[in-house]
């Protein structure tokens, strides 16, 4: 600790300027700054770090006079830290000695070591268990020739060694871009030349809470340097071992520049990420964020908590490898017929076959996360536990192949015959390490007996010279007689023996004083000095070799991690297909046949969530779905019926079939969607500044979009599947009347469109007369009884339009008392007796009439002074206006400029807040009277 005295005194400023050369180099990180047995902070960080990690901040000498803020965490707990500064989206710059201080004169050499960043973390206490945690690159080219968009996107799991990149070419490039990072929730972003420039992008980036965006020099992302960059780490000579086409530069770019910054921050080889997996987007159906949100597939809306999500009904997965991969398939379904029924089928084997599951499911409680172990070694980070965790997993491997010997169904078959059971790995742990080793690797302790023949010899030289030490004792006590001599060792003077004062006189020549005390004396002898030496010497070097010894072991896994990983990999499906077939047998699911057909056939199809939550018992539906026929179904029914939960479960079930799982039904005919729109609820995206209604108009208009889309692409005869699109409630954020007028003109659209299958709820009864008007358009309603007034909801559906709505009998069951009922049921018979059909002409007239004003008022621009002028509006001569075509406009606006739609909402207004009941014949006709004198004043009536 020489350095650390000096640092007080002079020597202070060479010290702050290693500090500020290195700090220089790592301005956006915290940098933990090993001094001795601490990691100190200064400065800025060290402000930072005091408030987050609620340490003490002091300060020290920083020259001149000065001094700088500073705090510290002890090395060894240092972990903990970091992983809360990295959790709250810090970065930490983790510098060490490279020296040995004792052995240095001045200032030790030092160097960051690794950069821990929120995407890069591996230490197993704060990654989340059963979900990834990825680093992602983005790039984005607005301009590749005559309306060409492009994306790359690549994304990491360093905790896991998983490596993914898409290119995302054609249209709607930024829109499919947004999508899939919804989907892969990373926790870190790197930003690539274009994404910042994206409105759309960059608002969706900047929107994502907590997500910290690196921006990352645009070289990196150069085709040339990351190409470079992948082939390096590879150890290849070209990508097209992985399917990467050359022509892919954005593929390559993101792809390139991810593998650049993990080298920079990570500084090891990572060569558990040994495989690039380049896939794309087409191959799995498309969600967006708020279709995902919506259908709580991995959390639920309410507070993003696993509970009540689809995942928290499907996750009886028992390893954390397990519990990552269903995730993934629960968010990625499958478009891929063999794929899909590859999976039914193993899952199928396991609920046919109890003892293999049962079997199974035993073994793999034994197995700790692979994955992860392995991430962590090949990072240079894994301890002697972490070795010896991975060996408990591969300790169950045998056993495990050893259960699967009895499966038939091929999935299964093929698995087995690619599953490796790592017996050299093995048994090159079992043979090393000891079962219980400590956390720290510099302490020894780790290696087992017969495992290298010098470290045994020097266990044996430490042992001899210790119970030769140990034996002293008694030896002495004989020797000079004196009954409480004693033999102690300190950390100063080394081993000792201990004479009390009484008994001085009787020690012998040989013994040398050493340190006096309060009522005795310390002695040495040559004798013991030389024993001392012995056995420290000896635990000196054994600590070396064991250091030695553990980094050649963890070297020799880390080179077989790809191995390792692929095992892990077939182990994490082996345990998803056992959690599926485990669900599927608790609660009643069937194997659907999933085909390329377009139609879907459900009987008896339950929620999977609602049926687990709900008390009572849920009333099983049918859902048949045959495009020709009713490819949108206008499901109508009062509020509480199960509407809702409806159009969920329908598109629950496919999702379920896709990624193969068994569905809540008795049996299931999906045809494969491709896509799965939805507009749902009312959620305001208050951090995008928009009203719940502007939200809705967005997301329909989305709708309408990707069905046009879907038009052309079938026109070309490309992709299977169609789309799935559930509609609850559209219009409601608006008027009535508004909300009808949006809600029809949807339906028409959707209906024209073709190629989406639309589950439509709605309570406006209106819409129901499309049947018959549009094709494929069908009515359907939740049945619903009354009794003693009050509904009773049977949770049925039927075919046509409900017959009536409940309302009132909702607000009755509310606790509303019967003189308000009453009252409602007065009005609704009221406005039921008006003709509601004319208003609705009305107000088409209306829109008619806004666009015809919107076409005039482009000609008026060329022309004739129209209105807002005082020379014709001036003196009430606007009802005589002249008419001729250039001032015809003239006569839409009264004085004050307003527009024949602006009138017509005003006395369609006046005419609504009359008090009829109040009304007598004479008063009604003086009013009729007055209305027609304000629309002659105002040019309207002839
Ligand atoms: P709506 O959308 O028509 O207002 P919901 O779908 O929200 O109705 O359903 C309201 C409640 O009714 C649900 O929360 C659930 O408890 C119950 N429910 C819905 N469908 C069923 C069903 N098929 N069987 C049993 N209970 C159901
Ligand atoms: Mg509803």
């Amino acid at each position: 600790m020489t350095e650390q005295v000096s640092l007080l005194s002079d020597a202070v400023t060479p010290m702050l300027r290693q500090y500020r050369a290195i700090k220089a180099k790592y301005g956006d990180a915290i940098l933990f700054f090993r001094l001795g047995d601490f990691y100190e902070m200064f400065y800025e960080d060290a402000e930072l770090a005091s408030r987050e990690l609620e340490i003490t901040l002091t300060s020290r000498e920083a020259g001149k006079g000065q001094r700088m803020p500073m705090c510290g965490v002890p090395y060894h707990a240092a972990e903990i830290y970091i992983g809360r500064l990295v959790k709250n989206g810090h970065k930490v710059a983790i510098c060490e000695q490279l020296e040995d201080p004792k052995l240095t004169k001045g200032i030790v050499k030092r160097d960051v070591i690794r950069v821990v960043t929120p995407g890069t973390v591996t230490d197993l206490s704060i990654l989340e268990e059963k979900a990834n945690n990825y680093i992602m690159a983005i790039i984005l080219d607005r301009d590749r020739g005559r309306d060409r968009e492009g994306a790359g996107l690549a994304a990491c799991d360093v905790s896991t060694g998983e490596f993914l990149v898409t290119e995302i070419t054609g249209d709607d490039v930024e829109r499919r871009l947004v999508n899939e990072i919804a989907r892969i929730q990373p926790a870190e972003c790197l930003v690539g030349p274009g994404v910042r420039e994206s409105e759309n992008l960059w608002g969706f980036l900047s929107g994502f809470t907590g997500l910290p965006c690196t921006d990352y020099d645009a070289g990196h992302f150069a085709p040339g340097p990351a190409r470079r960059v992948l082939l390096d780490h590879f150890r290849i000579a070209s990508l097209e071992a992985f399917g990467i086409d050359d022509r892919s530069t954005l593929a390559v770019g993101a792809a390139g520049a991810l593998m650049a910054y993990l080298g920079e921050t990570q500084k090891s080889s990572l060569g558990h990420i040994a495989e690039l997996k380049v896939y794309s987007t087409a191959g799995y159906m498309t969600m967006n964020a708020s279709t995902r949100r919506n259908l709580e597939l991995t959390e639920n809306a309410r507070d993003g908590s696993r509970k009540g999500s689809l995942l928290s009904v499907l996750d009886l997965t028992i390893t954390p490898m397990g519990g990552r991969l269903l995730r993934k398939w629960i968010e990625q379904p499958s478009l891929d017929l063999g794929e899909i029924n590859r999976r039914l089928s193993a899952v199928e084997e396991f609920v046919n076959s109890l003892v293999l599951r049962e079997d199974l499911r035993r073994l793999l409680r034994d197995v700790r996360d692979m994955e992860r172990l392995v991430g962590r070694v090949s990072c240079g980070l894994g301890s002697a536990r972490d070795l010896v965790a991975l060996d408990a997993s591969l300790n169950v491997l045998p056993d495990i192949k050893r259960a699967l010997g009895g499966c038939t169904s091929p999935a299964l078959r093929s698995l087995l015959s690619r599953f490796d059971d790592l017996g050299d790995i093995h048994d090159l742990l079992e043979k090393a390490l000891v079962s219980d080793p400590p956390a720290t690797v510099r302490e020894g302790g780790m290696i087992r007996d017969g495992y290298d023949p010098d470290l045994d010899r020097l266990r044996r030289v430490k042992n001899e010279g210790k119970m030769w030490i140990a034996s002293l004792e008694a030896r002495e006590r004989e020797r000079t007689g004196i009954k409480s001599l004693k033999v102690g060792y300190n950390q100063v003077f080394g081993y000792y023996i201990e004479v009390t004062r009484p008994n001085l006189h009787l020690v012998p020549g040989d013994y040398i004083r050493k340190q006096t005390m309060a009522n005795a004396e310390r002695f040495i002898t040559p004798e013991l000095k030389e024993f001392e030496s012995q056995v420290l010497g000896a635990e000196e070097r054994i600590i070396e070799i064991e250091y030695a010894l553990f980094v050649d072991i963890r070297d020799r896994v880390s080179a077989q991690a790809e191995r390792i990983l692929g095992v892990a990999r077939l182990v994490a499906e082996l345990d998803v297909f056992a959690s599926l077939a485990e669900v599927a047998e608790r609660r009643g699911y069937v194997k659907p046949e999933v085909n390329a057909g377009d139609s879907i056939i459900i009987r008896d199809g339950r929620h999977p969530v609602v049926e687990a939550m709900l008390d009572g018992v849920f009333v099983p539906n049918d859902t048949v779905i045959i495009p020709a026929e009713n490819q949108i179904m206008l499901i109508t029914g009062p509020n509480m019926a199960g509407k809702s939960t409806y159009i969920r479960q329908v598109a629950l079930i496919v999702i379920m079939a896709q990624m193969g799982s068994f569905v809540p039904a008795s049996e299931a005919t999906i045809g494969i969607v491709d896509q799965v729109l939805t507009r749902i609820g009312a959620g305001d995206d208050v951090s995008a500044g928009y009203s719940t209604f502007m939200v809705e108009m967005i997301e329909t208009r989305e709708h309408l979009v990707a069905a046009a889309r879907r038009r052309i692409r079938a026109g070309s005869g490309s992709g299977p599947g169609h789309s799935l699109v559930l509609v609850d409630e559209l219009g409601r954020g608006t008027s009535t009347y508004d909300g009808i007028a949006i809600a029809q003109a949807y339906v028409e659209a959707m209906a024209r469109a073709g190629g989406c299958k639309v589950l439509f709820s709605t309570h406006f009864h209106e819409l129901t007369r499309l049947e018959g008007e549009i094709d494929g358009v069908r009515n359907y309603h939740m049945e619903t009884v009354v009794r003693e007034g009050r509904p009773v909801f049977l949770y049925k559906i039927a075919p046509g339009p409900v017959a009536r709505s409940f309302g009132i009998n909702v607000a009755r069951m509310a606790g509303f008392d019967a003189a308000f009922c009453r009252r409602a049921e007065q009005i609704l018979k009221d406005l039921e007796r008006r003709n509601p059909e004319r208003l609705q002409l009305s107000l088409f007239g209306m829109v008619e009439a806004a666009s015809q004003m919107e076409s005039r008022g482009q000609r008026d621009d060329q022309g004739a002074p129209v209105g807002i002028d005082g020379s014709i509006t001036g003196d009430g001569a606007v009802g005589d206006a002249p008419a001729d075509e250039g001032s015809k406009g003239g006569a839409q606006c009264d004085g004050t400029g307003r527009g024949e739609a602006e009138w017509e909402i005003e006395i369609l207004d006046y005419i609504r807040n009359l008090d009829i009941d109040n009304l007598t014949p004479v008063e009604a006709l003086q009013k009729l009277h007055e209305l027609q004198q304000r629309l002659r004043a105002a040019g309207q009536v002839d």
